[in-house]
């Protein structure tokens, strides 16, 4: 490895300096030149490969740097002060961490062998027990077979239909549920923009489930639905949903040739900015040209058709609850609104398992232009909110990011029906 070589001299003449700080960012540098674009694209692995861990950095902003341009993928969509860094590396990459001074947990510490033992426990005969749908993921036909039983359990309040297809041709299936009331408000909930965030999948999926069980036995969920013109798209990239299940675990864009298109910085607020990639091979390409991709058309149709007036984008991880800005610094004008309903958002979480989602505007993060949730506040003038959902990623070994325990699912899916209740309420 010539450029990890180069890099280790480096830093054995830097990390000695006072000017630390400075040698780290030199270095940064160094790797980023040497490492280029093929740095942030994660491979299949291939026999003989070095071990691929996920680790959390706690950084100032030299060790981030240094992380980030050494990183094979960077998992964390939210960044900012407080905000660890959870990036993949090789374990030969390590020493030049620990050179630098860089400190790390391990959140998974192969994940390969993770994506492995899922893989395994998906194709034994128990993954598949059909009186407990939520006990295990799903792949996306199964999930559209799911949504169509449900149109079928109350075809007098709900319907499917698909709001659009693919990039490969597959429905973007939306599942509509609308009550009895007059004058319901429209609103959409949906998940699975990133292929690889398989709770968000079925959380949002699972929220449908219990809005159509339960409206005859829960007064909470009838008076709810009653009161609201709901859109559930639970998978919005269903090829990369699917290329996550058949190729590649961790493949977070849709399958736009051979790369992809981040779908959630394809859109057209801010599109171009900050934290969007116009390199194709980033994991946050943003797309040739604002809704280039028929995933984020369909989308931007649906909330302009439907005069859509509350949203929740749900993606995982890192329990948070996000309200715009995204793209910049500068105060959504309903910033005090937005922060109050968040606000309502996250005690509802909260009140299903005590657990806290930390509550905050993305223009305190690192900034990401194009994104959803952004456009519909700002586009289509609706309370629109991002939530992470679990895990926090606490650095217990093994337990971090993207492959959770199918344990997960029924109280990850608690907390999302608790947000959508409780934008519901607060929006009234
Ligand atoms: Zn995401």
């Amino acid at each position: 490895m010539l450029h990890d070589d180069l890099v280790g001299r480096t830093l054995a003449g830097l990390t000695r300096s006072p000017w630390r700080p400075l040698a780290l960012a030199i270095v940064a540098l160094l790797v980023a030149i040497l490492g280029g674009v093929t740095a942030h694209r994660l491979a299949v692995q291939t026999p003989g490969a070095p071990t691929r861990l996920a680790i959390r950095v706690s950084c100032d902003p030299a060790s981030c740097a240094l992380a980030e341009s050494l990183a094979l993928d960077v998992w964390s969509e939210e960044r900012g002060p407080g905000l660890p860094l959870d990036v993949v590396v090789t374990d030969r990459q390590l020493p030049l961490l620990a050179a630098a001074h860089v400190r790390w947990e391990v959140l998974v510490p192969d994940i390969d062998a993770a994506a492995r033992e899922e893989r395994d426990r998906l194709r034994a005969p128990t993954a598949a027990r059909p009186g407990d749908w939520f006990g295990e993921y799903r792949d996306f036909t199964a999930i559209a077979d799911h949504l169509r039983e449900l149109a079928a359990l109350a075809p007098d309040r709900v319907s499917l239909q698909a709001i659009g297809a693919s990039v490969d041709g597959r429905p973007l299936w939306a599942l509509r549920i609308r009550g009895r009331g007059a004058n319901p408000t429209p609103m959409l909930i949906n998940g699975t923009q990133h292929a690889r965030e398989w709770l968000a999948t079925m959380a949002t999926t699972c929220v449908a489930d219990r809005l159509v069980r339960d409206y005859d036995r829960d007064p909470a969920i009838r008076a709810f639905v009653d009161r609201t013109d709901l859109w559930i798209v639970p998978v919005v990239n269903p090829d990369g949903y699917q290329y996550t299940w058949s190729s590649d675990r961790y493949w977070r864009k849709n399958r736009r040739g051979s790369e992809g298109v981040d779908l959630n910085r394809n859109f057209a607020v801010a599109w171009g900015g900050p934290g969007s990639s116009p390199n194709e091979r980033a994991e946050t390409y943003r797309g040739a040209y604002p809704f280039s991709e028929p995933e984020s058309s369909a989308l931007r149709d649906l909330v302009m058709r439907e005069h859509i007036a509350l949203h929740l984008d749900f993606h995982t991880y890192s329990q948070l609850v996000l309200y715009p800005w995204t793209h910049t610094a500068t105060a959504a004008p309903d910033r005090a609104r937005l922060a109050a309903i968040g606000d309502r958002i996250a005690s509802a979480i909260f009140a299903a398992h005590q657990v806290r989602y930390a509550l905050m505007p993305g223009a305190e993060l690192y900034p990401a232009a194009g994104t959803m949730s952004d456009w519909v506040y700002g586009e289509a003038h609706a309370q629109s909110f991002t939530i992470e959902l679990r895990p926090k990623g606490s650095p217990v070994r093994g337990r971090g990011g993207f492959v959770q325990p199918p344990r997960q699912i029924r109280p990850t899916c608690d907390e999302a029906l608790a947000a959508t209740l409780a934008l519901g309420q607060a929006a009234r």
